[in-house]
């Protein structure tokens, strides 16, 4: 049976319950080993996953899990969640430095799929950790911050966009130079730390767009984040400016180039056509 949208909420609502405490304490960022996705895990991201592994076993969920620190592996009865193709796609944490130093961007972030590409992912919940909003979705049926529906913004590049911007750190000044035909027609640039919760502003219409270059970005970063977008008929595409439908995995990473609908071909224009190519 498919998990309603409230028993996803309900399961990010464990981790604020968990986790909300520790936000900005030395507890929360004591480290241990690397996490799947590659990065180190601290106190605070395995707390967040393991609250995450008891509740869906409490609800008796069978599912792929796909995890940003344990990797993946099934919950609950293996052949039935293999039968009913259910993933589950999750970061207990977005931002686990935002959180430990208590600056209030920061998420848990959950998608599920029935299928095995990204196009197959029905519903969506992005929790901030600090102050309990709840982005959320369900394919085809809009996307909402707690109870309101929300949509991009209407913005074009002659208003004030704002835009998250992030890059690797190899070769950084090289490459800002040549995306400063870009830069420089936006009004602000910020760096927030979340992605999941960026692509969520994007959705609520508090930024413009979000240009991110890094390719170890993960897809447990954004799964949750790309659904909320898209049915807040937000724009997310490759930096050859094509749609992204990869296979559900720990090690999918991509960079990724998200907007509203009026700065998509200003961007494909800029920064694809003519500047990436050349990069
Ligand atoms: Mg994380």
């Amino acid at each position: 049976m498919e998990l309603s949208i409230d028993l996803i909420k309900k399961i990010a609502l464990n981790v604020y319950d968990v986790v909300n405490p520790l936000l900005g304490t030395k507890e929360a960022s004591r480290k241990f080993q690397k996490g799947a996705g590659g990065d180190i895990s601290m106190n605070i991201d395995l707390i967040a996953e393991n609250t995450i592994i008891e509740a869906l076993e409490k609800y008796n969920v069978n599912s792929l899990l796909i995890s940003e620190e344990l990797g993946e592996k099934y919950i609950g009865e293996i052949e039935k969640a293999k039968e009913n193709h259910a993933v589950l796609i999750i970061d207990p944490i977005d931002g686990s430095n935002n959180a430990v130093r208590g600056i209030p961007y920061s998420s848990v972030s959950i998608a599920y799929a029935i299928g095995d590409r990204m196009n197959n992912i029905r519903k969506a919940v992005v929790l901030n950790l600090f102050t309990k909003e709840i982005y959320w979705a369900e394919k085809g049926k809009g996307a909402y911050l707690n109870s309101k529906q929300i949509h991009v913004s209407d913005f074009d590049i002659s208003q004030n966009c704002f835009f998250e911007l992030s890059l690797p750190k190899d070769n950084i000044m090289n490459k800002l130079q040549k995306l400063a035909p870009v830069i420089e027609k936006f009004y602000r640039i910020r760096v927030l730390g979340s992605s999941a919760l960026s692509l969520c502003q994007i959705a609520s219409g508090g930024m413009e767009a979000f240009i991110n270059l890094r390719t170890s970005n993960r897809l447990v970063d954004v799964a949750a984040g790309i659904l909320i977008l898209k049915e807040a008929q937000g724009k997310f595409f490759s930096l050859n400016g094509n749609e992204i439908n990869m296979a559900l995995s720990i090690n999918t990473k991509f960079p990724f180039i998200a907007s509203n609908i009026k700065l998509e071909s200003f961007i494909k224009k800029k920064l694809i056509t003519y500047f990436y190519r050349k990069m």
